[in-house]
């Protein structure tokens, strides 16, 4: 039996792309998933879709670069269904750049979603996790937590910081399973909101041999099922014909 039955799943950055299909995903393994992210809307279509599948979801709003919205999911996790048994730190923003063209609001931006939001998701579950002495932290990273390319130096930089918090939390951590998830290059909305249009143009090229949100998926789903004492430390999930 899958050991995803039951499981109360907490998943950021759900109203799209990897966090929607890994909401769906889960929910058909049977954990009760609790989704979040700023539009409430999407969430909340989200959940009729999983339960209108026999599923069972909750979904509230949260913006994860706030730590105390962050506590608020959780807490609001805990209230509808227990303690929380894993979290998918998955929301992250990519607004790609030169550096020379100073879009220092950006880099502000994946600053905080994408590092301080896996930094607040994890201090919202790790005192519960330690005090019950099992949970799983599961963050997504990038294939850019590995490889940089011109134009992404910041948001990679973002991604090297969510590997090395996941490898320190997972060194310090011997009763957790802490697993990160490193997609190439994927088939969502990340990046729409790219204002340069030199750099759209190389994401448009990029996306020709993109994944579908679901081969990530089924990697998060794969790490989640595992016993409890098996740990998938990092899924590396990349197109076969491209390098990114
Ligand atoms: P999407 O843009 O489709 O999804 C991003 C999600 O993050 C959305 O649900 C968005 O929801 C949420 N989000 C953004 N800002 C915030 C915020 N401040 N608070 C809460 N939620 C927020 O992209 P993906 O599904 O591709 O991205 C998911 C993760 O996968 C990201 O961490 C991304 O870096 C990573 N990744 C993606 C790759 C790809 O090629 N697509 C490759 C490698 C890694 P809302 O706007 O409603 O808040």
């Amino acid at each position: 039996m899958s050991s995803i039955q039951g499981k109360v799943i907490a998943i950021t950055g759900a109203s799209s792309g990897i966090g929607e299909a890994a909401a769906e995903l889960l929910a058909d393994h049977g954990a009760k998933v609790v989704v979040g992210a700023r539009r409430k809307d999407r969430l909340e279509k989200l959940v009729a879709g999983i339960e209108a599948k026999g599923g069972v979801a909750r979904a509230r709003a949260v913006d994860v670069s706030s730590r105390s919205d962050v506590q608020a999911f959780i807490d609001f996790a805990k209230a509808e269904f227990g303690p929380v048994d894993v979290i998918v730190n998955n929301a992250g923003v990519m607004p790609l750049s030169p550096m020379s063209a100073l879009q220092v609001d950006e880099w502000d931006r994946m600053i905080d979603v994408n590092i301080r939001g896996v930094l607040n998701g994890i201090a919202a579950v790790l005192p519960d996790m330690k005090a019950r002495g099992s949970g799983q932290i599961v963050n997504v990273a990038s294939i850019g937590a590995h490889v940089v390319v011109p134009t992404g130096a910041v948001y990679c930089a973002t991604k090297y910081a969510v590997w090395a918090i996941s490898e320190g939390l997972r060194q310090e951590s011997p009763e957790l399973r802490v697993t990160t998830i490193s997609p190439g290059v994927v088939a969502t909305e990340l990046g729409d909101d790219i204002s340069d249009p030199a750099t759209k143009g190389f994401l448009k090229d990029l996306r020709k041999s993109a994944l579908t949100p679901d081969a990530i998926a089924r990697a998060i789903a794969y790490a989640v099922e595992q016993p409890d004492d098996v740990d998938v430390n990092e899924v590396i999930i990349r197109p076969t014909t491209s390098s990114l």
